[in-house]
């Protein structure tokens, strides 16, 4: 099962919103089930370059091997090179093969992948990350052995010399960490972030009070806690009390996070809110919009924008929040050229990338990044039209490949009688931006799967969509400009979010 971030389906007949990442409350080990054919490296001989015995039929002399980069085909001895940006600088490889025999390398430490599902494929051995081009990671096939694979995770520029909030970092010794931190008295709420600079894994284990051992197992009933970790591999923003029955739980004084990590060291920061926030702040990316008249000049006066906003608002006073500072950024020429049209998750991850802090300081970090594009077209989920990198997002953290959420903007200044484009939109940027907060849908799409929140209705054995008794809540997995409510529970959610302020 990959775990991917939400995403908004329209279903033909229906205007639907939709989630590939259904919210688990158990643990993932999502590691795929490969097999690779004779992973034993050749070790005999090292110039193996003039014993490569293996290579006894008619191939191209020229041309990379398998595992090396590539810009098209003719690159590659075996006349495939799978394509950047999945297969970030190209990998040449061979396609179907069934042993390593079958693939093209000089001695190479080469071997052919049967990946379950689909055609089998010959990758490059590892045994760690330095071993892998830039773009990629050692996937671990045992403890001491790899292959090279495309990092899966969306790039991260860590936090940055300017981060406004205290970073520390903790070795994690044989893999596992206890992360010390301080939480001040009387507090509304807090946030934890932990993160792996590098990218690799963390796996959070538990949040405990070192003053009476109160804690909240992330693995358990506190699990959907641990989504970020799920999605993304590297960070784990977690905000206490994410439900209303954690708020007794909240205590002062020395803390430790627990978790494990594929790293060798993991670094953390906290945010804390001694009042309940009241404004949330939005940086709004337009992409390919100027044919509506709409760009980072016009947007505060442009009357469709505003009308959206203010929607969005008026969803969002329902949890005693109003809009505090929206401010409206541009991208570039290059960048508006290859995104205004959104075709995949590491688009809208290279959009994000594109995000900029307003400011230094620690309230400018505190906002929220949206990005409005033109127009979604996945090529592997019909039908999405947003994607949030989070749920929740990492607070105070621009510039990364995780940082905001993007939406479609194809339905702006849309609409007759029986459908208003603006309404639309505004439900997709409240739905996302929820998402963000850490809201989960209340009832995923397969029906199997709740957010962890006590007042949502669920939608168990009735019809779906507009059968459920959760038809109708900002959260329910179907868009429609009707589904705007907001339970007590999901208000309690969206305040203790470190971006309400
Ligand atoms: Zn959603």
């Amino acid at each position: 099962m990959r775990l991917s971030p939400l995403v908004l389906l329209l279903a033909p007949g229906l205007v639907a919103l939709s989630a590939a990442c259904s919210q688990s409350t158990e643990p993932t080990p999502e590691q795929p089930i490969i097999i690779i054919e004779d992973p034993v490296p050749d070790t005999s001989n090292p110039d193996s370059d003039a014993g490569d015995n293996d290579a006894d039929e008619v191939i191209t002399e020229t041309g990379s091997v398998d595992g090396e980069a590539c810009e098209s085909d003719a690159n590659c001895r075996s006349g495939f090179c799978a394509p950047d940006p999945d297969w970030p600088g190209g990998y040449c490889t061979t396609l179907n093969c069934e042993t390593r025999v079958d693939c093209e390398g000089d001695g190479e430490n080469n071997a052919c992948l049967h990946p379950g599902r689909g055609s089998n494929f010959c990758v490059r051995l590892c045994t760690s990350n330095d071993e892998c081009r830039d773009g990629y990671v050692c996937q671990g096939h045992s403890q001491t052995e790899g292959y090279c694979a495309p990092n899966p995770a969306p790039p991260f520029e860590g936090t940055g010399e300017d981060f406004p909030f205290d970073v520390t970092c903790t070795p994690a010794p044989e893999g596992r960490a206890d992360l010390a931190f301080d939480v001040s008295d009387d507090l509304h709420s807090y946030t934890v972030v932990p993160f792996v600079s590098s990218g690799r894994r963390l796996y959070p284990s538990s949040v405990t009070s070192d003053l009476d051992g109160t804690s909240f197992n992330l693995r358990q009933e506190n699990g959907f806690q641990a989504t970020g970790s799920q999605l993304f591999g590297f960070i784990n923003p977690t905000i206490f009390p994410a439900v209303p029955d954690d708020i007794g739980k909240i205590r002062e004084g020395a803390h430790t996070y627990r978790l494990s990590t594929d790293d060798a060291e993991v670094c953390h920061y906290l945010l804390e809110r001694p009042t309940r926030g009241t404004e949330i702040d939005l940086n709004i990316y337009l992409v390919g919009l100027s044919y509506l008249g709409l760009n980072a000049n016009t947007a505060a006066n442009h009357d469709d924008m505003q009308e959206i906003l203010a929607t969005v608002e008026s969803i969002y006073n329902q949890a005693d929040v109003s809009l505090g500072q929206v401010r409206f950024f541009s991208v570039s020429e290059e960048a508006e050229e290859a995104y205004s049209v959104v075709r995949s998750e590491s688009d809208v991850a290279r959009l994000a990338m594109l995000t900029e802090a307003p400011g230094t300081d620690a309230d400018s970090m505190l906002s929220a990044n949206l990005i409005l594009v033109q127009k979604f077209s996945f090529t592997d989920s019909a039908g999405t039209l947003g994607i949030s990198m989070g749920i929740p997002g990492a607070p105070a953290l621009h510039g990364s490949g995780i940082s905001g959420v993007a939406l479609t903007g194809e339905y702006i200044g849309r609409g007759g009688s029986r459908f208003d484009g603006n309404a639309f939109t505004a439900n997709i940027v409240a739905h996302e931006l929820g998402h963000f907060l850490g809201l989960f849908h209340t009832t995923e799409t397969t029906m199997r799967h709740f957010d962890p929140l006590d007042d949502t209705p669920r939608c168990t054995d009735q019809d779906f969509p507009e059968g459920c008794p959760d038809w109708g809540n900002l959260m329910f997995p179907v868009a429609n400009p009707g589904n705007f409510g907001v339970t007590p529970d999901q208000a309690h959610a969206i305040g203790v979010n470190p971006l309400v302020k």
